[in-house]
């Protein structure tokens, strides 16, 4: 469903990624773990066709992102590192927006924004301004604004930030049906224990290159580690 092929960014003298490549399956997770710094959300950026490469190529279901953003977007979720929402909307009015941008027939936009909000407990907050709310709950704006047209693949940055418990959980829970529809997944993330909860693979980027990849379990074989954070520290 994705192929990044030896993505390479620079950003003036700054390598950000030397050479990047994965793919992730239809129903498949891929985490995407490494220390600040190490080319996470510049990944993440170019795989949802925000920023482009400076060589290398991502497709998506085929659809090579940088030729064919829009088609891309139609398929994709995608939650960047900090929410990027307007503040001057209620969450209803953004939820509104998006469905309009996206075309989303009225019916089911309703219905989508009923089930998520419930689900995300974001009830109480439809009727606030953003730009009041708290991280955490612009999380969970972001969140439902990216799932709104049922997307085949979810690009996540660090989505697990500022989520209290029950919320983390919650989204837990919804990635993991997501897998099971078919549908495709990679998140970045710094927090080993989700990953170790739901990750088919993971990639460990550092220093804007992966230098080890596969299964959780393979990765302990391969660094003799019995933790996947101790694989982390030892290979970061
Ligand atoms: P991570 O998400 O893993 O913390 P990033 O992908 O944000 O890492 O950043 C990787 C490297 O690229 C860092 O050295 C960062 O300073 C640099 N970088 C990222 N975005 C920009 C930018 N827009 N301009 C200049 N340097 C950038
Ligand atoms: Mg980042």
């Amino acid at each position: 469903m994705i192929e990044a092929e030896n993505l390479v960014k620079t950003f003036g003298s700054t390598h950000a990624l030397r050479g990047i490549s994965f793919t992730v399956k239809n129903g498949e997770i891929y985490g995407l773990l490494g220390p600040n710094g190490s080319g996470k959300s510049t990944t993440m950026k170019i795989l949802a066709g925000i920023l482009r490469p400076t060589s290398g190529r991502v497709l998506v279901d085929g659809v090579n992102v940088s030729e064919n953003p829009i088609k891309v977007k139609e398929i994709t979720g995608y939650v960047p590192e900090t929410p990027v929402l307007y503040e001057s909307l209620t969450p209803i009015e953004f939820f509104n927006f998006i469905g309009s941008v996206r075309r989303i027939p009225g019916e089911r936009l309703n219905e989508m924004v009923e089930t998520l909000v419930k689900a995300f407990g974001i009830e109480k907050y439809l009727g606030e301004l953003i730009g009041s709310l708290s991280f955490g709950t612009k999380q969970k704006v972001s969140l439902i604004s990216a799932l709104l047209h049922d997307p085949k693949v979810l690009i996540l940055d660090e989505a697990m930030n500022g989520l209290d418990p029950k919320s983390a959980r919650i989204l837990r829970e919804l990635l993991l049906q997501f897998k099971g529809e078919g549908r495709s997944i990679v998140f970045s993330t710094h927090v080993l224990q989700l990953a170790e909860m739901i990750c088919d693979r993971v990639g460990v980027i550092y220093n804007g290159e992966i230098i080890a990849e596969g299964t959780v379990d393979e990765l302990k074989k391969f660094a003799h580690e019995e933790s996947l954070e101790d694989v982390f520290l030892k290979l970061t």
